[in-house]
């Protein structure tokens, strides 16, 4: 219900400051906050208003995008929508009828300051936990994340416990990217610890960030654990380091599908696990 508000936000504004922020991670697919912000600033140029909205992006990372490989792609298009960029900048309150966003900024010499911005439209994305129910189960890590083995997925302590999906601690991307590739590891290993096949699975921490660079066009960002480029395509078919049109077909039309019809239904050719080494059936 939030991205029809938004979207009605962003049609009806004319002129003025539009901030788009976005939290410390980890939060739900990394580019999110972003993609809002490419649609929206896309739309105003596409209908002349760009010199009329001043756009501002206050994130609390200190760079665009994890994955370094990615960011130039990413910074053409703050270019060309003249995004003013804002680093070390996290929301910390908003004052909705005085339209004032407050933002705890943090130095490279670790000191803070309040930093308190006007604002005509505001696009906030809240900081991210896990649900109570996990946080405070024994499943949980200091952090409140299921502890799972970042490889075989499995609990840290408890051997017949498994865990996928944004809830857990492993640093890969929180996409449904990754929990599609997560599941059959789960599914094998859940097998394994039953005692009905031997060799453990292993994630390698796949994760795809689809960023919506401008409508019809997205960076696909694929990346396994520690920011290694992942692509499943070869870059003269969908080059991910680059904006594409065929990404944002496959997002737009190839995904659906293979979500409700594949996905879901445990139906994934594509996505098998690799074994820790040659599989025994027992
Ligand atoms: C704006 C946005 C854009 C995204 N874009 C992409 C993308 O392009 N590609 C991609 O791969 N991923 C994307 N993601 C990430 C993707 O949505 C998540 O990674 C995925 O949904 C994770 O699935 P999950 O089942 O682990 O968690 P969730 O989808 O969060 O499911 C957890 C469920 O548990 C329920 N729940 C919570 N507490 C309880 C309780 N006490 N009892 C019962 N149920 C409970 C919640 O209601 C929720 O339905 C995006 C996310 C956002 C927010």
């Amino acid at each position: 219900d939030l991205a029809p508000y938004t979207w009605q936000l962003v049609k009806a504004l004319k002129h003025g400051r539009a901030l788009f922020t976005q939290p410390p991670m980890p939060i739900k697919c990394a580019g999110a906050p972003q993609k809002a912000l490419y649609l929206s600033c896309d739309y105003w140029r596409k209908n002349g208003l760009q010199s009329q909205i001043n756009t501002h992006f206050y994130s609390a990372g200190a760079t665009l995008f994890g994955v370094a490989d990615y960011v130039p792609a990413l910074m053409v298009y703050m270019q060309k929508y003249a995004v003013e960029l804002k680093f070390t900048h996290t929301l910390v309150a908003v004052d909705g009828p005085g339209k004032l966003a407050t933002f705890k900024r943090t130095s490279p010499d670790g000191n803070t300051e309040t930093v308190v911005e006007p604002f005509d439209l505001l696009h906030v994305v809240p900081p991210q936990i896990a649900p109570d129910f996990i946080r405070n189960s024994p499943l949980a890590d200091k952090a409140g994340w299921v502890d799972v083995d970042p490889a075989t997925l499995t609990h840290r302590q408890y051997a017949n416990v498994h865990g996928l999906g944004d809830v857990t601690n492993t640093s890969n991307a929180k996409t449904m990217a990754a929990a599609r590739k997560q599941a059959p590891v789960v599914a094998h290993n859940v097998l394994v610890a039953l005692g009905r096949r031997r060799s453990l699975a292993i994630y390698d921490g796949y994760g795809s960030c689809p960023l919506t660079v401008e409508r019809g066009k997205i960076v696909l960002a694929e990346f396994t654990y520690g920011g290694t480029l992942a692509p499943t395509f070869a870059p003269w078919f969908i080059n991910g380091l680059k904006p594409s049109r065929l990404a944002w077909f496959l997002k737009e039309r190839l995904l659906p599908p293979l979500y409700w019809h594949c996905m879901l239904k445990g139906h994934e050719w594509l996505a098998a696990p690799f074994k820790s080494d040659t599989e025994h059936e027992k």
